[in-house]
């Protein structure tokens, strides 16, 4: 009887100390799960924000950020205005001065994958550069270049979303963060034409390491001839109010981008002077 009511007491005590440790691990293990399958649908549905950025951006700013407008590079001017031309306007000027309508959205977007590209194909852009997008890809691969694309069309309110992202990633911190996201309105990103390139080179992923790939080399040296320029030149900072991004290219047609290579001239500046 004894011996019996010893070996049920130990059970018990089996039951008390390994239960309730492996429905907590269980919760644990579940609680993961569903973090990990969060941050997958957020990298991979098209309708957000889906940047895959490897790190935050690394920008030098002063340690005493001033507050003034106008007098820092990454600060937008005291006055605001609408863009100049209509946004489905190859040639709109948007920059910090001049920003979208809210309300503006281009009426031809059809999804990435109508180019031919690998990855990337559930974005949204523009149809108008669908052919020439398609004769890059095409051109770029028989090069040994395989492109990918790692951010198209983004709406005005996915604008709202991926900027309180950034801001709420750094501490709220306004000067960072204008230094590398545009505020809602004043993306080229809303036009369908700004594409976001990436490679294989870097497991398609968006960032300053896009750099030094092949893929890169190429589009810089390349990529006009599809109509493509880069919108953030290195060393132009203080003209474009953005850091260099070396994967950030925005679609003006083959003959206008031909022009900008010719004027020696960066996008920019370029832009100025359709829109006086
Ligand atoms: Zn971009």
């Amino acid at each position: 009887m004894h011996m019996k009511k010893g070996i049920l007491y130990f059970l018990l005590l089996l039951l008390i100390l390994f239960i309730p440790t492996k429905t907590v691990d269980l919760i644990i293990n579940k609680e993961n799960n569903n973090e990990q399958k969060e941050e997958i649908e957020w990298i991979e549905n098209p309708s957000e924000d889906n940047t895959v950025v490897s790190e935050t951006p690394k920008v030098t700013l002063p340690t005493n950020i001033s507050t003034s407008s106008g007098s820092n590079w990454w600060e937008y001017p005291k006055e605001i205005y609408t863009t100049k031309r209509d946004g489905n306007d190859l040639l709109v000027l948007v920059n910090k001065q001049y920003k979208l309508p809210s309300t503006y959205a281009p009426s031809d977007l059809v999804k990435a994958r109508k180019s031919g590209i690998r990855r990337g194909e559930r974005y949204y852009l523009r149809n108008i550069l669908i052919p020439d997008l398609s004769r890059m890809v095409t051109d770029s691969k028989a090069e040994g270049i395989d492109l990918s694309i790692v951010s198209a069309y983004r709406s005005y309110q996915t604008q709202v979303n991926t900027y309180n992202y950034w801001l709420s990633k750094n501490n709220n911190n306004v000067a960072l963060v204008d230094t590398f996201s545009a505020r809602p309105g004043h993306s080229q990103h809303q036009l369908g034409t700004a594409i976001d390139f990436s490679s294989n080179e870097i497991g398609d992923r968006l960032g300053d390491e896009f750099t030094n790939t092949k893929a890169s080399k190429w589009l810089s040296s390349n990529a006009y001839k599809y109509g493509f320029v880069l919108s953030f030149p290195k060393g132009y900072e203080s003209i474009t109010g953005y850091k260099f991004e070396s994967w950030h290219y925005r679609y003006i047609g083959v003959e206008y981008a031909q022009e900008v290579v010719n004027s020696g001239q960066i996008l920019e500046l370029y832009l100025q002077g359709y829109n006086p």
